[in-house]
This record gives structure tokens, C-alpha cells and sequence, in this order.
């Protein structure tokens, strides 16, 4: 299982360190702390929206997750 493959299917997985508890992020198979393993888990779903911003006739918007990942999105109109 990838981050990729699961995203597509709408899963927001994140990575999360088994033995610190650290979300790592990019998604990796080890904890880029303590290098030990990760374990996925469904992300919380409600990001919230950092910035906002629009270019030409498009929005774009930062949404950051779980106070660590920072995903920028197209805000479809
Ligand atoms: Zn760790």
C-alpha cells in the first residue's frame, strides 16, 4: 500500500511513528526521528484552511492537517 494508491481512492492516510507517535511527513516507512516504523491511519478529516489565494480565475488555498502537514489545493469554483 502507497500514500499515492490511497489518496486516490480518497483515503487521507497519514504516517504515523509507532513508537513516538510523530506523523511524518512526507510519508515515509520510517520515523524520521527515531527511525523506527511507521503505521497508517486515516488522517483527521477536518484540515483547516491556512491561506487563501487567487491566481488569474483560479483559488488555491493551503489546508494544514493535524498541525503538521500542508497540503496546497485548487479550490474548484
Ligand atoms: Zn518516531
Amino acid at each position: 500500500m502507497t500514500f499515492e494508491d490511497e489518496l486516490r481512492k480518497g483515503n487521507f492516510q497519514v504516517a504515523e511513528c509507532t513508537d513516538c507517535k510523530k506523523i511524518v511527513w512526507p510519508p515515509s516507512d520510517f520515523c524520521n526521528q527515531c527511525f523506527q516504523e511507521i503505521r497508517w491511519r486515516k488522517c483527521a478529516n477536518e484540515g483547516k484552511i491556512i491561506e487563501f489565494s487567487k491566481q488569474n480565475n483560479n483559488y488555491f488555498c493551503l489546508a494544514e492537517f493535524e498541525n503538521t502537514i500542508k497540503i496546497i489545493g485548487k479550490v474548484a469554483s
